[in-house]
């Protein structure tokens, strides 16, 4: 059964197109259907589901608001109502997409050539090349300007060293967007991952995104020829501008998670009847389902108001800040919450909130973390830098 919206107050669907509900309500079949049944099984065993690649390229999920290149070019708004449906499924399956369409994909469609570009994209999009992002290094996150991985001119070619940590989906990438320090600051390269010098481990023992891929990337010496580097990536700009789409996806996507929660504990609560009535009927408890509510529907119209700007062309960074900032750290309170409502059942995979909840730890810190949003919107609002 498609799970009902009980969260939803304020009638959303009126504020949507029919364009917009019929690819929500797609995306929301295809994880009732393909991640709902499973996805405590791969969480446990620490598996990402390949297999269910296919499917979601097939349903427009791989660089899904780009357009040409075999893009589905699909709408800013159109791509946050699927992510937030993804991640009422998981956050790892929502990271995917995340990783490939709005990091990998973005990268080489902002920044890359015409032949670049035509290379790579249609394949990404068709989801027999996997891409993963690069970035962040084992001492460098919040502050990437920091990065010790060189790479230097030989010649027409680029020989590049280094080591970069919590890189999604680099077991399965065919190719890597590594960015790195020349002497002319902080650029991009489009790297093959079967290059020579291009090693990828695992990252284990997680306890947060289990049902996804997290990895270490050792470059010793990778050799790439001039038509490697990304022509218009100039600086850090080069990565922040990926960066906002993914984070864009995220102000949705985590109110997929708050939701699911919600469902999760308001379903248990009409049927879990200690001193013989419904869990759902004490005031207590109405006060934590009311609470999770309101924070849904203002978080859930803030990512819509975030996306309509998105498509006129004006959303600004401070803006998607706050976003990610305020709707990451209100759906981990709600999937804490709802565990509560769940009591001893709610520590077991039979219910979801507490993988949700485990998953967003992983959210309020990839993608600038709440500190560095809070230090954005201070910016922003002051005037001033507090950042060092
Ligand atoms: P640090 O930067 O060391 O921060 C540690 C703490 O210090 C944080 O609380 C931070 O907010 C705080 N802090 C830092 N600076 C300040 C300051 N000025 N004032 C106050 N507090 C501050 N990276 C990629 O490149 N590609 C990926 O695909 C990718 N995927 C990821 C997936 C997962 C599941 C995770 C967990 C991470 C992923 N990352 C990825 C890395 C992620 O972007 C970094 O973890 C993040 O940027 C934070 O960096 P850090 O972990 O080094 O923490």
């Amino acid at each position: 059964d498609l799970i009902t919206d009980n969260s939803d107050l304020i009638e959303l669907d009126f504020l949507l197109t029919p364009d917009e509900i019929a690819l929500r309500d797609s995306v929301r079949s295809f994880v009732d259907a393909e991640i709902r049944p499973n996805i405590a099984g791969w969480f446990e065993k620490a598996q990402f589901p390949v297999e269910l690649i296919p499917e979601m390229a097939k349903l427009g999920l791989l660089g899904m608001h780009l357009t040409g290149y075999g893009c589905p070019g699909k709408s800013s708004v159109q791509y946050g109502l699927a992510a937030l449906e993804l991640e009422a499924g998981d956050s790892g399956l929502r990271t995917f997409v995340s990783v490939q369409g709005s990091l990998a994909m973005a990268a080489i469609y902002k920044h890359g050539s015409e032949e670049q570009k035509s290379e790579w994209l249609p394949g990404m999009a068709a989801g027999t090349t996997i891409g993963c992002f690069g970035l962040t290094e084992p001492d460098s996150g919040s502050d990437p300007a920091s990065m010790k991985t060189f790479a230097r001119r030989d010649g027409d070619d680029w020989v590049i060293s280094g080591h970069k940590r919590w890189i999604g989906l680099g077991t399965i990438a065919q190719v890597a967007i590594v960015w790195a320090m020349t002497d002319e600051g902080v650029r991009g390269f489009i790297v093959p991952t079967n290059a020579r010098g291009f090693e990828v481990q695992l990252i284990e023992q997680k306890l947060s995104m289990r049902a996804s891929i997290q990895t270490e990337l050792i470059l010793s010496d990778v050799r790439l020829p001039s038509t490697a580097l990304l022509p218009k990536a100039t600086g850090l700009r080069g990565p922040f501008e990926c960066l906002n789409e993914a984070r864009y996806g995220i102000a949705w996507g985590v109110m997929g998670a708050a939701r699911d929660s919600f469902e999760s504990a308001l379903a248990y609560s009409k049927t879990r009847t200690p001193f013989d009535r419904p869990l759902a009927g004490f005031q207590l408890t109405q006060q934590k389902l009311v609470d999770m509510a309101v924070e849904i529907n203002k978080g859930t119209l803030l990512a819509l108001h975030l996306g309509r700007l998105k498509d006129a062309g004006r959303l600004q960074p401070h803006q998607i800040s706050l976003g990610k900032l305020s709707n990451t750290r209100e759906a981990i309170k709600i999937a804490r919450e709802a565990r509560t409502i769940l009591g001893g059942n709610g520590i077991t995979l039979d219910h979801s909130p507490l993988r949700h909840a485990n998953n967003l730890e992983s959210v309020r810190t990839y993608e600038g973390t709440d500190e560095i949003h809070t230090l954005v919107l201070g910016q922003h609002i002051t005037g001033i830098s507090a950042f060092r």
